[in-house]
């Protein structure tokens, strides 16, 4: 075994002195907790439901029935509103003059929150809603850059029970019209331009021409950010001159524990996005509790011995546009009355270490980012993370998919300033697995505990109980056996249903395994209970009967020093049912050499083992991704097999598509 295998194989522990004041000291406590949750579920989710403020109590935790009714209702029969729990409450308790969203523009603007002056703004973003006569119920579609408006305008739609559909940013404006006209959203909110790396880009203006076909809207609500000259249309409405005249007193609605409170598209890597629904009571009750005990930051829930203002900082990287941001950068942590901090622009602007910069400058305890960010900032070198003074940061994290070793060793050493050595500790890298689906985590270390092992999103979150079911449906209990991921149990923070077709949810996500929620990924279990996921489902490739995981794959793939990245899919063959197409992209430098191919398949097969082949490989500059970061595979098999590519609007550099089908052609 070579040097870094050994070290790949090692268990790493959090500093010891996290676990100190934990709110879960052990990992004895863990497992006797986790086993009486799966055991008695109602009883665990009333004991978490006690953090949300309900005006009127629900009656029962949880009706419903396996198979046919398998998400089922939770809470029935309460009243809540998670804007009064994010945000008037914590006013209501006195800690109105207390830190709750820090906002950092991209040139260095903050705006710092307190609960109350964050009330006051959703209030009077929320008077303007209803004056554009939005009502309970009503869809109202968010298309904003990560501006403060953004989280603002979230929290004033739950303010009065509408239901907020957010579009990333980046996306283009078509398609913000396919996910307004999927949910007939009343008004749009947009910005005039948009900040990024200094310049000014249009926004509103892309609008021209598209949403004029949207027959629901009856207002497009445009946020001043420049002040750029934007096209004009009849229906355009100065949103923030509305909201400067509003008052600041607005009644929360009180929404029954499952009305909806909001819609989110998936970000499409398998297929056209689903429209996503969560609910108020169930969503709020899970997203707390998991960042309560994963994370353990000190909030108003819990000081932790701390005076208000020294409470713990939390940063989570994401963009609002996807579930991470909406559940762990807004819901959860305001809920929970932590400090959290978005950040308007990217990680490279106006220098390689901003995301850095900012965990110094505001003294971030609890640093939440992707894989995909590790692997860009890992290029640029230690030194751009040895410049900044990270002595604050409690725990690392990350979430979207496979940590893999190169990444995870970056994060462990250079930012998290691990120790080596036979029992590696350091600062805890906090593998989350989850879905847009599923609210917040699933599987997921607990931060001050759990010994981790990097790749792996170790071990199950209370009240889920996880199963790895081969084709028939039937469980495997062998160790290291790819299966198909599943839960056997429902959870407050699961969707409730594609919006508009329930079929389709029904379909995509209970069908293959009644009486299961099927994730649609793969996943094995190691000897010591320790998870890991091996990618999509249909992204397995079956090679002389054997089912290979894409993740798998790759991982061996990319351990070759001269790998950046890569990407495989099927290939169809005539002996063997398909082989290994395989997308490589090299290191900064490294020449792309026919010789090069033998090397790295004589080391994947090495690596693991000779079934492992990839058959054919092709070098490419870049993979195309979607806009969060990963990688469109079913792009990939389209151009392998040259067929139809089939939708590429939610990929971020469309660009890469031509290029990759012309070098495919000339492969032959
Ligand atoms: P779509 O469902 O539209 O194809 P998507 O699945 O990429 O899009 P998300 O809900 O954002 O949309 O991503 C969830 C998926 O990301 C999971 O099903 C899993 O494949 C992957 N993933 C998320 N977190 C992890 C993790 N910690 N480890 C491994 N894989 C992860
Ligand atoms: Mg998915």
């Amino acid at each position: 075994m070579s040097e870094s295998d050994k070290e790949k194989q090692k268990i790493y522990y959090p500093n010891p002195e996290l676990a100190t004041n934990a709110r879960i000291k052990s990992m004895d406590t863990y497992k006797e907790m986790w086993k009486k949750s799966v055991d008695n579920p109602r009883e665990f989710w009333a004991e978490e439901a006690k953090m949300v403020t309900f005006s009127e109590p629900y009656k029962e935790v949880w009706t419903g029935s396996t198979p046919e009714d398998f998400v089922g209702k939770w809470f029935q029969g309460g009243k809540l509103n998670v804007c009064y729990n994010c945000v008037d409450r914590w006013v209501e308790k006195g800690y109105g003059n207390e830190k709750s969203l820090v906002w950092i523009g991209e040139d260095d603007t903050v705006k710092n929150y307190t609960f109350k002056a964050l009330q006051d703004e959703v209030s009077k973003t929320a008077n303007a809603l209803k004056e554009l006569g939005v009502k309970k119920g009503d869809r109202v579609c968010l298309w904003l850059p990560m501006i403060s408006e953004l989280a603002v305008t979230m929290l004033a739609c739950a303010r009065i029970g509408a239901i907020h559909s957010i579009v990333f940013g980046g996306f283009s404006a078509s398609s913000v019209k396919d996910r307004i006209d999927d949910s007939d959203c009343t008004v749009l909110v947009v910005a005039d331009e948009v900040r990024r790396s200094g310049k000014a880009r249009p926004m509103k203006k892309n609008l021209e021409g598209i949403i004029e076909t949207c027959p629901s809207i009856e207002h497009v609500a445009v946020v001043k950010v420049t002040g750029g000259d934007v096209w004009k249309y009849e229906k355009d409405v100065d949103f923030t001159a509305l909201v400067e005249k509003q008052s600041i007193e607005c009644p929360c609605e009180p929404m029954d524990s499952e009305d909806v409170l909001f819609i989110l598209y998936t970000s499409g890597t398998t297929g056209k996005p689903k429209g996503v629904v969560h609910t108020t009571a169930g969503f709020l009750v899970y997203g707390m509790s998991t960042n309560k005990y994963v994370w353990d930051y000190s909030c108003l829930i819990d000081l932790k011995g701390v005076e208000p203002k020294d409470r713990d900082v939390w940063y989570c990287t994401a963009d609002i546009g996807w579930i991470t941001g909406h559940t762990q950068i807004i819901y959860s942590p305001l809920a929970l009355g932590a400090i959290t901090v978005m950040y308007e622009g990217v990680p490279t602007w106006p220098h390689k270490g901003r995301f850095w910069e900012i965990c110094e400058k505001y003294g971030v305890t609890h640093f939440y980012t992707a894989p995909t960010a590790i692997r860009a900032l890992m290029r640029f070198g230690d030194a751009e993370v040895n410049k900044w003074n990270l002595e604050k940061l409690k725990m690392l994290g990350t979430v979207g998919e496979v940590c893999n070793w190169p990444e995870w060793k970056w994060y462990w050493d250079v930012v998290g300033k691990g120790s080596g050595g036979e029992k590696p500790v350091g600062r805890p890298i906090v593998d989350s697995y989850w879905q847009t689906e599923t609210g917040s985590y699933m599987m997921v270390n607990l931060g001050a505990i759990t010994p981790m092992k990097p790749g792996s999103c170790t071990f199950p979150y209370f009240g889920i109980n996880p199963v790895l079911l081969n084709e028939e449906g039937e469980k495997n209990t062998e160790p290291m056996t790819q299966s198909y991921f599943a839960y056997d149990m429902p959870w407050p923070g699961l969707m409730r249903t594609v919006w508009g077709d329930h079929d389709r949810f029904v379909q995509t996500y209970l069908t293959k395994f009644p009486g299961h929620y099927f994730t649609g990924d793969y996943a094995q279990i190691d000897a010591e209970g320790y998870y890991f996921i091996l990618g999509r489902s249909d992204d397995v490739i079956k090679v002389s009967g054997h089912r290979l995981g894409s993740a798998e794959v790759e991982a061996a793939i990319n351990s070759h020093p001269k790998v950046a990245e890569s990407a495989v899919c099927p290939y169809p063959h005539s002996m063997k049912g398909s082989t290994i197409f395989a997308y490589i992209t090299l290191m900064q430098g490294v020449e792309k050499a026919e010789e090069l191919k033998a090397e790295i398949v004589a080391h994947v097969r090495s690596v693991a083992g000779p079934t492992v082949k990839p058959e054919i490989i092709m070098f490419s500059d870049a993979l195309p991704k979607t806009r969060s970061g990963k990688i469109m595979r079913r792009v990939l098999k389209a151009i392998a097999t040259m067929a139809d590519i089939g939708d590429v609007m939610t990929l971020s550099n469309p660009e890469v598509v031509q290029h990759l089908i012309d070098e495919r052609a000339k492969l032959g």
